[in-house]
């Protein structure tokens, strides 16, 4: 396989060669043996201690490995270990349990090299190594892959450290979680029970409630029964040589790549199946050792809402893998710099240490033994929408990043999730529970308990509320589908949260007070009893459960300065100017609030569907006498008048472009087929009268239009040469109600769009048209009005003449739908994809002629692919001058046009 290979892309940094890991892993200056061609024995280099690892290495190492190596570098306490690389993975064969021999030769010389470090003995009761196998991949999944905590222990030496320790439970513990973990990543027995000995009702108590204290010798026993549960269970014993539980652990990490969960998660996340996982074996260090110990979980800003300083979760006496997997709910971080002050300012000292070095905020996991702190592992924390905007500005204002990686480090589609819902009124709701606020906004669903429920629900289109004690790996998939989650335990660094919080749900966890009864598949809140199928609502943002449904909103209203100016830097950055399509004027409003530019689309149409206009303007259709017709027009004008005053005004300031009317006539027509019907039935019943009559010449009416332009509806350009004085009617009231506003009131830069245009004449012919009009208002009115007129390419044969049309006008403004459809019968929304071959080429061809007929000419894009990420990459490479989009990708696109610019 090629070096390359291991490279995805930006994930990492270069792909490592086999210079660099030889050094790494001879300790030479990689410069020394670059120059040297790669050998065999050089490439067959599978482990690198963690002191030798650097960010190069990062496909070997994985992000983990590569996070402990730097906080080695830079003094941070980082438990001693090495790490068997990726390559090496790609030696294993699925499901075997043994490695090959060349690797576990290997790892026994390193695991020597870490006994001598660590001046332990791996086996030894007196003085043992007891370490963890944890995986390490090149991109974090979360939960996704196993970990065997304690490894090297057996019941000799566990009660030879029990003997010399003064909490000799601990040692047992530790053994009980070495057998339940070892059995579940070796053998794939989940969660093998401790006996009841220990606390009642088969349930783990001592390992998931580390809190309690159990007495060691009660301990000691439902070992010794877990011991035997495991011989029963898994037809052979506990391996208490600890070098079998290394290599089948080690077998067991790099098999957990392939279980059905992971595969999921990395076919949902894009991550390709053949990176595979490297593992790190590393001391431990016992969180869980006595009452100066405890491990927690630290983010250095808020993931949710962004603010600076500590957030996390401490859990005293505790093993960190507790807290991670959401089986235990721990206390604020807080609590930690109530009971160990000097450790928590360290902790806070490491952070942001580890903060400026990464320049991102971080996810920090640490374990404290008997009062000394370790970092055991640091990656980029995930994030709200919220959050991630808020952190990209802040970072830039503290001089971490520049503002444009501020603006590439924002996902576009984070900016979606910030129009999320929020409760109508929270007063209103019925509170049933209080849990932790985890994940923010609101969600109402119908309850589910299972896979298979949510699934069930989903398929009928239902919104659906998961409801279970904690979540694993196992319900990744089924997550992306819910629209909330709501757990019983676990604290906002649970696997539930997490995972929320990156696909942007609302969550709320532990949430104690409920009982989720699975026999008879109902969820208790007190007396309040819900079944499954039935309604819950949920609110992450303030941690509550509520009775019912309850009224949700749109949260695009909270107004979020940090956005403004993210969106400020990336519009300094981008080349094209993004637009929105706005009809009303109270969407105007709405619209220029978030949008500089101005409004590039204002569709006219709504102006003649509307009911109250239709009846008019029908009759001026309908109509064969000339003065009827004008009357029912000039009728119509005044009515459009107050509309297109409210238009102007909203816009006032800004660039508007309205688009005469663009539908086709027989929209506006009374359908052909109900007219006959209509006829024939009044024929039967009266044989004549006058309403027959109206039906025949309304009937006639439709046919003549339709005959005027047989093949095509009558429409954009072509409807004004059949019925010019419709448009020029809509051009006059246009300019009337702008001269009926101050100057003050009007838009900076009034563009008229001619849609549908396909030849040069049709493109003349609407020139004279407005320019008669406006002729008219000044010589009427005494007013001159300045304006724009632009032309809408939407067939590819505008597409050829843009050249022509070029010449002729101020802007072109091209339909990426109305191209698409018109040359390939497909649509964007048919799963039509934009490429530069498909839809892309006819914009391409009508932008190169338009430039070649007049450099300086304006041209831009609208329609559905203006939100699409490979178009504007396009648009942006082709250098169009702006972009017009639906208001509702408007933060979005905008973002967009900035990171392709800031990209180069
Ligand atoms: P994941 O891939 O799920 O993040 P980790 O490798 O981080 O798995 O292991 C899970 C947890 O196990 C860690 O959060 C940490 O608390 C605990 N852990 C792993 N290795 C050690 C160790 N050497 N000493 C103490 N705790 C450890
Ligand atoms: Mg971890």
């Amino acid at each position: 396989m090629t070096w390359l290979t291991l490279c995805v892309s930006g994930q990492c940094q270069l792909p490592a060669n086999r210079g660099q890991l030889a050094a790494a892993v001879c300790g030479l200056p990689a410069a020394s043996v670059l120059t040297k061609p790669p050998s065999a024995e050089m490439s067959e280099q599978w482990i690198v201690p963690l002191e030798t690892g650097s960010r190069d290495l990062q496909p070997l190492l994985g992000g983990k490995g590569v996070g402990l190596s730097e906080m080695l570098r830079l003094g941070i306490p980082t438990l001693p270990g090495f790490v068997i690389t990726t390559e090496a993975w790609k030696t294993h064969k699925p499901g075997s349990r043994s490695l090959v021999s060349g690797l576990w030769k290997q790892i026994e010389a390193a695991l020597s090299r870490l006994e001598e470090e660590t001046g332990t003995e791996f086996g030894s009761p007196s003085n043992p190594l007891i370490v963890s196998v944890r995986s390490s991949p090149l991109i974090s999944m979360p939960g996704q892959l196993k970990t065997v905590l304690n490894v090297g222990l057996n019941a000799e030496v566990a009660e030879s450290l029990a003997r010399a320790s003064e909490n000799p439970s601990y040692a047992y513990e530790a053994l009980a979680r070495l057998v339940q973990m070892y059995a579940e990543a070796v053998h794939r027995v989940p969660k093998l029970a401790l006996s009841a000995s220990s606390g009642g009702d088969g349930e783990d108590k001592a390992v998931e409630r580390p809190l309690a204290q159990p007495d060691p010798q009660e301990l000691l026993s439902s070992v010794t029964e877990l011991l035997a549960t495991y011989r029963d269970e898994i037809g052979e014993g506990f391996p208490s040589d600890p070098y079998p539980q290394l290599e089948r652990s080690i077998a067991a990490v790099f098999d957990s790549w392939f279980s059905d969960h992971a595969a999921e998660y990395r076919a949902f996340h894009h991550i390709p199946d053949d990176l595979g996982t490297a593992v790190i074996v590393q001391r431990m260090a016992f969180g869980n050792l006595e009452t100066h110990s405890g491990s927690g979980v630290v983010f250095t800003r808020s993931p949710t809402t962004g603010e600076r300083g500590l957030y996390g979760e401490y859990l005293p006496r505790s093993q960190g893998e507790q807290l991670v997997a959401g089986l235990a709910t721990p206390g604020d971080i807080s609590d930690l710099a109530r009971e160990m002050p000097d450790v928590y300012d360290q902790l806070d000292a490491i952070c942001s240490r580890l903060e400026i070095f990464h320049r991102d905020v971080q996810d920090i996991e640490f374990t404290i033994e008997k009062g000394k702190l370790w970092i055991l592992q640091t990656r980029a924390a995930k994030r709200t929408p919220v959050a991630a905007v808020k952190v990209a500005v802040n970072l830039a204002d503290e001089g971490l990043i520049s503002r444009a990686e501020a603006v590439r480090r924002v996902e576009p589609v984070v900016l979606d999730g910030l129009a999320g819902a929020v409760l109508v009124d929270p007063s209103g709701a019925e509170t049933v529970a209080h849990g932790i606020q985890s994940s923010p906004g609101a969600a109402t669903g119908r309850v589910a308990f299972n896979r298979g429920q949510v699934k069930a629900l989903v398929a009928e289109r239902s919104p659906v509320i998961l409801v279970t004690e904690e979540t694993s790996a196992d319900d990744a998939a089924i997550m992306p589908l819910v629209s909330g989650i709501l757990t019983q335990h676990g604290g906002a660094t649970s696997h539930a949260a997490v995972v929320a919080r990156g696909l942007g749900k609302p969550c709320v966890v532990g949430c104690e007070r409920m009982e989720i009864d699975r026999d008879r598949e109902v969820v208790r809140f007190g007396d309040l009893v819900v079944a499954a199928g039935e309604e819950i609502s949920i609110d992450g943002t303030t941690g509550r459960a509520f009775r019912g449904r309850v009224e949700l909103v749109s949260g695009l209203a909270q107004d979020s300065s940090e956005l403004r100016r993210l969106l400020e830097w990336s519009d300094e950055l981008s080349r094209l100017k993004v637009l929105a399509d706005a009809g009303t004027s109270a969407e105007i409003e709405m619209v220029l609030g978030w949008c500089t530019e101005g409004v590039g689309l204002c569709r006219t149409e709504r102006l003649y569907y509307d009911s109250a206009f239709l009846s008019i303007f029908r009759r001026s259709l309908m109509t064969d006498s000339a003065a009827g017709r004008k009357l029912a027009l000039k009728e119509l004008g005044l009515l459009h008048q107050a509309e297109y005053r409210g238009i102007l005004r909203a816009a006032r300031g800004h660039r508007l472009t309205v688009r005469l009317l663009d539908a086709p006539l027989d929209h506006f027509l009374p359908e052909r087929d109900t007219l006959l019907t209509e006829l024939a039935e009044l024929r039967l019943l009266h044989g004549w009268n006058e309403e027959i009559g109206q039906r025949e010449e309304m009937l006639q009416a439709v046919d003549a239009w339709r005959q005027s332009c047989p093949r095509q509806s009558l429409r954009g350009a072509g409807l004004a040469s059949a019925a010019p004085d419709v448009i020029e009617a809509q051009v006059e009231s246009l300019f009337t109600a702008l001269c009926h506003l101050e100057d003050e009131e009007l838009p900076d830069d009034l563009r008229i769009l001619v849609p549908f245009v396909s030849r040069a004449e049709e493109m003349e012919y609407l020139l004279t048209l407005i320019d008669g009009a406006a002729e008219k208002m000044r010589k009427s009115a005494g007013k001159s009005i300045s304006y724009s007129v632009g032309a809408a390419i939407e067939t590819p044969r505008a597409a050829v003449a843009a050249g022509e049309l070029a010449a002729q006008v101020d802007f072109l403004c091209i339909d990426t739908d109305g191209v698409t459809e018109t040359a390939s019968r497909f649509s964007p929304g048919d799963g039509e994809r934009f490429s530069r071959e498909g839809p892309g080429s006819l914009i391409q061809l009508a932008l190169d002629r338009a430039r070649a007929a007049r450099p300086d000419v304006e041209v831009g894009v609208y329609g559905r692919y203006c939100q699409d990420r490979q178009a504007i990459d396009l648009f942006d490479e082709w250098g169009l001058d702006f972009v017009c989009c639906h208001p509702s990708y408007l933060l979005k696109v905008r973002l967009m046009a900035g990171q392709e610019a800031g990209d180069e």
